[in-house]
């Protein structure tokens, strides 16, 4: 019986067993939280990761570990890879957990970046919005996600204010994109160094948060996927990558910016459980275990709605022709995602259905 160790047990780690199971796979999940999504259906080790004791338990059986968030202690992913494969590679983390470091990464490897300045001081910061001009975005630059930790700044007066509210942690600042649109794609590379990559995704967002996805990005310029995987392809490839890697960009006149990469499933490619041959979580799995990828092919066009803070009438939505729910076993709290819905139908019964909740989806 092969076992996977999982860095985390939030939904991603939960839905990465949901795909392994029908491989015959088991699981054993890592994570403090006492009500973790994924340690409501496998093995969960409810005990702070830097604990020595807690990873010979965690290693001890395990064919290979991975992880389902970005924020993983380097140097604990490094010394569980002396005893264990670890898949992403720990320095997929390294790059991805510093903004500086993944947009100087992107740069040398001909992604297109925002235009960017490190900020560590007060002067810093007002040299760089001079350079880069308004409105630009401060950012902190390690653990920020969903918007979180970032400050618009419109003219000189929101630079005290900004300044104030980050405190002294090092940040970076951002030329604001008049961006059109925002896509990701999700690529997936195996041991043997083979990749398939899923085709490019329309993302919405309100208040930071992921809200919709639309697979494929509809009205595509000819060119663009072939784009986004030849970019994807060298960090991939430069990080001597295994798994599913996701790369958010901005669509600006006809051209890919790229926002932020995640070494991990990412929220964007839900929509494949169902709608491709063979999902993000399941290829995840092939690629850190080393065996053959699924077909990343598109079965049928559909949509995923993120459910964020409360669940809608769930009766009601279930009778709606072709939808598929999702429930990670989450408390209701704002600002939570508690579950997502993949429709095959019309998406504006779902939306009305979720615009009672949720302000993002009224008209
Ligand atoms: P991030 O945490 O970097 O993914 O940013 C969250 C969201 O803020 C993005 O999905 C965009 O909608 C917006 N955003 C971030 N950076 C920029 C930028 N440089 N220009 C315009 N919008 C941005």
């Amino acid at each position: 019986m092969t076992t996977v160790g999982v860095l985390g047990a939030g939904q991603l780690g939960r839905m990465l067993a949901l795909a392994g199971y029908p491989l015959g796979l088991r699981f054993r999940f890592l994570d403090p939280a006492a009500d973790a999504p994924a340690g409501q259906l496998a093995e969960h080790l409810r005990a702070e990761p830097d604990h020595p004791d807690c990873l010979d338990a965690f290693c001890d059986g395990v064919s290979v570990v991975t992880y389902e968030f970005e924020n993983v202690p380097v140097e604990l992913a490094r010394s569980i890879a002396r005893r264990v494969p670890v898949y992403p590679p720990p320095a997929a983390l390294e790059a991805s957990q510093d903004r500086l470091t993944e947009k100087t990464l992107f740069r040398e490897l001909g992604l297109e970046p925002a235009p960017f300045r490190p900020v560590d001081s007060r002067d810093d910061l007002a040299r760089a919005a001079a350079d880069l001009g308004y409105p630009c975005i401060l950012k902190t630059r390690r653990l920020g996600y969903d918007g979180k930790g970032q400050h618009r700044l419109d003219g000189p007066d929101d630079l005290d204010p900004a300044w104030d509210s980050h405190g002294t942690v090092p940040l970076i600042l951002e030329g604001f994109v008049r961006f059109q649109r925002e896509l990701s794609i999700l690529a997936v590379r195996g041991r043997a160094g083979e990749v398939a990559c899923y085709p490019l995704v329309e993302n919405h967002h309100g208040g930071g948060i992921l809200r919709r996805t639309i697979a494929p990005a509809p009205d595509l310029n000819p060119g663009l996927q072939a784009d986004a995987e030849d970019l994807a392809r060298r960090v991939l490839e430069r990080l001597d990558y295994v798994g599913v890697l996701a790369i958010e960009f901005f669509e600006c006149d006809g051209r890919l910016i790229a926002n932020e990469m995640a070494p991990r499933v990412h929220n964007s490619g839900h929509w494949s459980i169902e709608g491709a041959e063979c999902g993000q979580f399941e290829n995840h799995l092939r690629a850190v275990l080393g065996w053959p990828l699924g077909s990343v092919a598109v079965s049928r066009p559909c949509e995923m709605f993120n459910l964020i803070g409360v669940l809608p009438p769930l009766e009601p939505l279930l009778a709606l022709p072709g939808v598929h729910l999702h429930l990670y076993g989450k408390a209701p709290r704002p600002g939570r995602k508690l579950g997502h819905v993949t429709t095959f139908g019309g998406s504006d019964a779902v939306r009305q259905l979720l615009a009672a909740g949720d302000a993002s989806f009224r008209p």
